[in-house]
């Protein structure tokens, strides 16, 4: 717990920047000197975070005395914003960043780590800088002279927050987009969600050091951090406005539009050049605080009602708000030397929100899942019944027309009976249909019971039959054949009326032979049994 504790402080400190402002080595003689100072340098208060210069310039010099010191503790390190600068040693040029002049959407906000020249005595640093407003004049959000690694240590440790939150936003939009592509019904919610975290991931970006490696873009970095500020209620809440129901969304859908409204006057201010991205900063905030409670009494209504949605989506609004307000007091308390942005983290709180629409469309996907098997079933089963003769139990001929073209095609041996029931249409005319019935359907029970497992049944149409026997030669199936003629002539399915059946057998010859060929050979044998009398099995 201890550790925890230690660890924690080591990381607020390495955060707030606590490291020291001030380098040793620059003294505290800070001059100025601008046009309206009519040639007479002037002392101020270094370190400020409001501009030390008076009146209304944009360009300034200033002048601070530097002793010799470590000549490895030669780096400087400050970071401005809206800003061109030149740094001098001792009447020589050693840096400029940035045009002296305006130019569209400013100067932007950088770092500059400048290497001084060791100078054996004590010498000037002088400054001259630019500003694009001049509120932005002369203030310095950090100066410290230090060794090289020392510097690049400041440079990321700043960055940690954001190095933490990236990874997860980036996973998380990737997340989100792969269930995009997976289900169409959600796709709005899905988009919108992309949306936030895409800029949620672009804003870290622009929020860290690391950022001027990548693309050394101060201008555009400067307006990306300020601009998207202003797009993240909008992008959040619209997400919110998507997962509530219909009479919940007006008043979401209206705060949607203030936030939007915000975002448009500022950058239209800014476009104008009046720095409106920066000047509505205390607006959005104390939008954020007011609007926020607006769409919270709404989601607790929808959490009220059950929404799933709604209960995972009340954690990031809640997160995401209270640190967006921080950011803001902060910000104004200038808390950090090194402004760092709490926001970011606030993407861990939007982790239970993308589970629980991962976790909605498991169950979806499970659901159809299910359905799909029952309808698989379903289709089977229906299949199975239009394949079914009803009253005898066999499958009827259009099943064994497919059948034994499969059975064909595969090129295994076998042979087919065909039965007929003799003189069948004495026994519905002495008997009636519904007795004929009966007869049929013994018939098929005593015929199968005759059959081991691999032989199949079929009602090939009336009252006749075809049995197909695999693995037989026309002998074996001729054999079956009489046991099923003998098993019929004694069966007594009337008192006084015996019922008798004729077989004819045919078989396969593979590679020689044709479907219609075995059904002709089987119905000439059945044929010639019909014209010897009857009660017999004749092989083809
Ligand atoms: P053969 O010995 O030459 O085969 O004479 P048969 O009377 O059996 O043959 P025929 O083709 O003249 O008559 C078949 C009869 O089978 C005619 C028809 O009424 C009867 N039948 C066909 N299907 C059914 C059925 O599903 N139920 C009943 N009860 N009779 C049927
Ligand atoms: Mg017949
Ligand atoms: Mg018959």
């Amino acid at each position: 717990m201890k550790r925890i504790g230690v660890m924690v402080l080591c990381l607020l400190c390495m955060l707030m920047g606590l490291l020291p402002c001030e380098a040793a080595v620059i003294g505290d003689d800070w001059q100025y000197l601008t046009s309206e100072s009519q040639g007479k340098w002037k002392y101020f208060d270094f370190g400020s975070f409001q501009s030390p210069i008076p009146g209304k310039n944009q360009e300034v010099w200033l002048e601070v005395s530097m002793q010799p010191t470590e000549p490895w503790k030669n780096t400087l390190l400050f970071s401005l914003d809206g800003q061109a600068v030149e740094v001098f040693v001792d009447g020589s040029k050693i840096y400029a960043d940035g045009n002296f002049g305006p130019q569209f959407l400013g100067h932007g906000k950088k770092w500059h780590m400048v290497e001084l020249p060791y100078v054996p005595h004590e010498t000037m640093l002088l400054f001259h800088l630019y500003a694009d407003f001049p509120h932005q004049l002369g203030v310095f959000k950090n100066f410290v002279v230090d060794t090289q690694q020392a510097q690049a240590r400041r440079v990321f440790a700043v960055d940690f927050p954001y190095v933490i939150a990236l990874p997860v936003a980036v996973l998380l939009s990737m997340v989100t987009l792969m269930y995009m592509f997976n289900r169409p019904k959600q796709r709005c919610l899905n988009v919108k969600l992309l949306t936030l975290l895409l800029l949620m991931s672009l804003w870290t970006v622009s929020l860290s050091n690391v950022k001027q490696f990548l693309w050394d873009a101060p201008v555009i970095w400067r307006f990306l951090e300020n601009f998207i500020c202003y797009l993240l209620p909008v992008a959040a809440n619209s997400i919110i406005v998507e997962i509530l129901d219909e009479d919940l969304r007006l008043s979401v859908k209206r705060v949607v539009k203030g936030y939007a409204g915000l975002a448009a006057l500022a950058l239209s201010l800014e476009l104008a050049g009046f720095d409106g991205l920066l000047v509505c900063r205390q607006l959005l905030y104390a939008a954020v605080l007011c609007l926020q409670a607006v769409v919270f009494r709404n989601l607790w209504e929808a959490i009220k009602r059950g929404r799933v949605y709604a209960r995972f989506a009340m954690v990031p609004m809640i997160v995401m708000g209270v640190l967006g307000i921080a950011d803001g007091v902060l910000l104004y308390l200038h808390f950090w030397r090194w402004h760092v942005y709490l926001l970011p983290l606030g993407i861990y709180a939007c982790i239970s929100f993308v589970v629980c629409m991962v976790r909605e469309q498991v169950i979806r996907e499970r659901e159809l899942e299910a359905h799909a098997e029952e309808l698989l079933a379903e289709i089977a089963a229906t299949m199975a019944k239009a394949e079914m003769d009803e009253l005898t139990g066999c499958r009827n001929r259009g099943a064994f027309e497919d059948f034994i073209r499969q059975k064909i095609a595969a090129g295994k041996e076998f042979s087919l009976i065909m039965l007929d029931i003799d003189y069948f249409k004495n026994v519905n005319d002495t008997y009636g249909h519904e007795a004929g019935d009966r007869v049929l359907y013994q018939f098929g029970e005593l015929v199968r019971s005759q059959l081991t497992g691999k032989q199949e049944f079929f009602r090939w149409g009336g009252e006749e039959f075809v049995v197909y026997c695999p693995g037989f030669k026309r002998e074996q199936a001729r054999a079956l054949a009489e046991r099923i003629r003998h098993q019929v002539e004694v069966h007594q399915f009337f008192r006084h009326q015996q019922i008798t059946v004729s077989a004819g057998v045919a078989q396969w010859y593979d590679g020689n032979d044709s479907q219609v060929g075995i059904f002709r050979r089987m119905d000439d044998a059945l044929y010639a049994a019909k014209c010897n009398g009857r009660n017999q099995v004749v092989t083809e």
